[in-house]
């Protein structure tokens, strides 16, 4: 792997920043601010949506920044082990979704093994042979994450591991700046743009804008690994059917809006984890074979959805296209009013909490969907005047840009395939993915 001179760079200067920092520990044991760093972008959170914001920002030339609470890239797909990025296709043969959500389902090829189902590898093949399988990927957490980081300091982007965005300062109805923690370290950013990328609506909220807690409650999904007497490690994902089958009751009982209830959710996961490793060594040991441990097991809650805007604003432009992961043929637009909060003009949200209509909830959280929307929200911070707000932001100029940056919007592709009779999505067994 090639560490160019850029890698240093960036290494440097974030290095630059922590010695910095460490200068002025005395103030933060004052409890002031230690550090002020400006950016045109400030992206909070570094899952893939964040991660697809900061890229199309930064590409866009903007200055950018990302700030992430963990020490890893990802957030609930990789450290929580979820590791198929749904298809970019319709399931009859043609792509749908283009730009950096493929760029993100591709990037692991360039650090591991993994490949795209069937015809899409090379993306060649008759109609007949595309639509035999789904243009999807089945990952591993590490390549991601490492290539991941990789894009993002080649495209210029700053990146701030275990820093917490805690705190939002607003003037005149715009984020002013950010305020983060690095262990006991203060960090202000300001920015003419910010993307909320937490996966939860987070600072929206902290703004006061209004949003919606997970309403039916969330499954205990655990994917986990396990390791074979040869130390050959596979994947899971039994868990949460094991949970559903024992303890039906509870299976939806968690909404995520409190300590508590965050707290138990995990904890029935690692009981479910536990149980169906039990479960399966049961099994083994009748067949006279040899049991299989855990290897490593979820470090991020596992909450399919904890909270997402309720409503976004007006703007209805176009801005991403994706498909349906539960059955071949339907196909939605994203429209930038999903990112938009009413409340704080220089305010986009991107990922599993844009607001959305709950039917279209399940299919608005997978991957694509949250790396399109990251894209949108970064190509508009890009776009953002300074001191302007995205009600007035140029719709025509944001589906330009993306459009330049190799997006996909054209009217027939919202069309479904004719051979989709309509009906039911319902396809795949809902609740573990
Ligand atoms: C069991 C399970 C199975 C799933 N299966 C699939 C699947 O097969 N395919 C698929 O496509 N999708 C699947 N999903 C859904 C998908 O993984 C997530 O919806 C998606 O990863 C969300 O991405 P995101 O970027 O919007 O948010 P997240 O991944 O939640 O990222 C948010 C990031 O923000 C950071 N953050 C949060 N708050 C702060 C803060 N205050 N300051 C700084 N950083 C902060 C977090 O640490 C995290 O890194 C599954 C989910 C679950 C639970």
């Amino acid at each position: 792997m090639d560490f160019g001179r850029r890698d240093f760079f960036a290494g440097a200067a974030a290095l630059g920043a922590t010695v910095a920092f460490g200068a002025r520990k005395s103030k933060v044991r004052r409890g002031g601010p230690s550090l002020g760093l400006e950016y045109d972008h400030v992206v909070i959170g570094g899952g893939f949506a964040g991660v697809a914001a900061s890229l199309a920002s930064a590409r866009a030339g903007a200055k950018t920044c990302l700030v992430e609470r963990t020490s890893v890239l990802g957030g609930l797909s990789t450290q929580g082990h979820v590791i198929v990025f749904m298809p970019l296709c319709d399931g009859f043969g043609r792509q749908v979704t283009y730009g950096i959500p493929e760029e993100l389902l591709r990037l692991p090829m360039k650090y591991s093994a993994a490949r795209p189902n069937g015809f899409w590898k090379n993306k060649k093949g008759t109609k007949a042979e595309l639509s035999s399988k789904r243009y999807e990927l089945v990952f591993d957490p590490g390549p991601m994450m490492l290539g991941m980081e990789r894009l993002l300091l080649e495209a210029g982007v700053e990146v701030f591991y275990d820093c917490d965005v805690d705190g939002v300062d607003m003037e005149d109805g715009r984020i002013a700046e950010v305020r983060a923690h690095c262990g006991c370290d203060a960090v202000r950013l300001k920015a003419n743009a910010f993307t909320d990328a937490t996966g939860a609506a987070v600072v929206a909220e902290r703004c006061g804008a209004v949003v919606n807690a997970g309403i039916k409650g969330n499954i205990p999904g655990g994917w986990y690994y396990v390791v074979n007497e040869k130390r050959q490690v596979s994947m899971r994902t039994g868990a949460g059917r094991f949970f559903k089958k024992n303890f039906p009751l509870e299976a939806r009982n968690y909404r995520g809006d409190s300590l508590i209830d965050r707290s138990l959710h995990m904890q029935a996961v690692h009981k479910a984890i536990l149980q169906d490793n039990a479960e399966e060594n049961r099994r083994l040991k009748a067949e006279g074979k040899s049991p299989v441990h855990i290897f490593s097991i979820p470090t991020y809650s596992t909450m399919l959805k904890l909270q997402k805007l309720a409503c976004g604003g007006p703007e209805d432009a176009i801005v991403g296209i994706f498909s349906d992961w539960r059955k071949s043929g339907p196909v939605y637009p994203l429209k930038f009013g999903q990112l938009t909060v009413p409340s704080v003009s220089n305010l986009l949200v991107a990922g599993r909490c844009i607001a959305c209509a709950e039917e279209m909830w399940d299919v608005v959280r997978c991957l694509p969907a949250c790396c399109a929307s990251g894209q949108a929200a970064g190509t508009a911070a890009a776009l953002l005047a300074k001191g302007g707000s995205y009600a007035g932001l140029d719709s025509a100029a944001l589906r330009s840009s993306l459009l330049a940056s190799g997006v996909k919007l054209d009217d027939e592709l919202l069309v479904p395939d004719p051979a989709w009779k309509g009906g039911d999505v319902k396809e795949r067994e809902e609740g573990v993915f």
